[in-house]
């Protein structure tokens, strides 16, 4: 199958031709045409396996349908993971002008407030600094938000994030959609499932 074959449109499937991403990984191939539908996802995927194309080309065609800031934002464990996703999203979005703030901790919260004063459509951020920015952060509110990523839930659930994830449950719109990636699927990520997902659709990578 090509991306194509997935429902991609051509401007994005250009997009991966230029990275050399010539046919859709596996976790891609099931998770895209689900995604294109409007369906929550939960994958069972590992770094590699190509699961942040998974939910950025997803994404990014929405966002050209309906372009606007603040569109969707990404929660990841660590600031390596963060970087990373926000350059794939950079990446695929180089042409169409698309712009993401990474917003981590370790990074001066003043230097990260300038970025989200650009409006950027993608927020890839660890949930400690983003609940920070939400409070800290004069006129930044994620209530426009369209898509949520919890990437590495089972991470994200094991790093004291707990509380500031409630935060932000708290404060972004129930209707979204939300994609949870977890390496396993432990006894927390199913309750954050049940908490964070509607009807979800099940790939594994
Ligand atoms: P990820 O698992 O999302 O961290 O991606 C791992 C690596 O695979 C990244 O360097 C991606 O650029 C690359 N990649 C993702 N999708 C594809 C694809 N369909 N074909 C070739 N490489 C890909």
């Amino acid at each position: 199958k090509t991306f194509s074959d997935l429902g991609i449109c051509e401007q994005l499937v250009e997009a991966c031709e230029r990275l050399g991403w010539k046919n859709p990984s596996k976790i891609q191939a099931e998770a895209i045409p689900h995604a294109l539908e409007g369906k929550d996802l939960i994958g069972l995927a590992q770094t590699g396996s190509g699961k942040t194309g998974a939910f950025a080309l997803p994404i990014i065609q929405a966002l050209l349908e309906s372009p606007q800031a603040f569109f969707a934002c990404v929660l990841s464990p660590t600031r390596e993971l963060a970087i990373q996703i926000a350059e794939q999203f950079e990446a695929l979005g180089s042409t169409i002008g698309l712009k993401s703030a990474v917003l981590v901790g370790g990074v001066d919260m003043m230097q990260q407030a300038l970025k989200i004063g650009k409006r950027p459509h993608i927020i890839v951020a660890t949930p400690g600094r983003l609940v920070d920015h939400l409070s800290n952060t004069k006129g930044f509110s994620l209530r426009t938000l369209k898509y949520l990523v919890l990437d590495e839930a089972d991470r994200l659930l094991n790093e004291d994030f707990e509380k500031s994830l409630d935060e932000i449950l708290n404060v972004i719109p129930r209707e979204r959609r939300t994609y949870l990636f977890s390496a396993t699927m432990t006894k927390k990520v199913r309750k954050l499932q049940r908490a964070c997902l509607r009807n979800p659709v099940k790939i594994e990578a």
